[in-house]
């Protein structure tokens, strides 16, 4: 796989960040930006490696939209921003990055690129879903996002030095949990993307 970094968003579905007992922001806040290594992604059909460290790997199902040479939107695929929600809780208790919670390795499943022009409807029209073991878990409809798409692009085109080729995943709906190994995943974009992946304890 090619090198490319990815950006995620924090807090851009109302009923997600409740559920984590956060007040959601709104569109006229800052948006809470953080980075997952671009060498954490995992191609749809591998093995997702499981952390030991960690008793509490999280599922968060998002849409992920990929920058073009001009830093535009050029393909979009579905995503997991796993997280370890134990290591993230000390973390955030002590005042401390997310990076161990959020960019381990295996930490971002990343769907099939589809490019934007097979698109009907606009990002606003789509769903996506979450199965794992064959239960749904999440059900995702980016019309809810507090921050949009092109506001998150400006945001981060004014502050970081994205490239061609890097990924922004764009948020969880409600609905994140547990992810044990054995689990089966399947996220899909009705009519566009379908990805799985099997869970398993890593060895390390
Ligand atoms: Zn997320």
């Amino acid at each position: 796989m090619e090198s490319f970094q990815i950006w995620a968003v924090g807090r851009n579905y109302a009923d997600h960040a409740k559920e984590l007992g956060h007040a959601a922001p709104t569109a006229t806040d800052e948006p809470m930006i953080f980075l997952k290594a671009g060498a954490s992604a995992v191609p749809q059909g591998a093995d997702i490696r499981l952390p030991s460290w960690s008793r509490d790997v999280h599922h968060e199902c998002e849409i992920a939209l990929r920058f073009g040479a001009k830093l535009e939107f050029t393909d979009f695929t579905v995503a997991l921003d796993l997280t370890a929600r134990d290591a993230q809780a000390r973390l955030k208790a002590a005042g401390h990055p997310w990076t161990l919670a959020k960019s381990f390795t295996d930490s971002c499943p990343l769907g099939p690129p589809i490019s934007l022009t097979r698109l009907v409807g606009g990002i606003d029209s789509l769903t996506f879903t979450l199965k794992v073991n064959g239960e749904l878990r999440q059900v995702g409809r980016p019309a809810e996002m507090i921050f949009k798409p092109e506001a998150l692009r400006a945001y981060l085109l004014g502050r970081f030095p994205v490239r061609p080729g890097d990924w922004l995943l764009t948020g969880t709906p409600v609905g994140v949990g547990k992810i044990v190994n054995g689990d089966f995943l399947e996220a899909e974009i009705p009519g566009y993307a379908h990805a799985s992946w099997n869970a398993r304890l890593s060895p390390l």
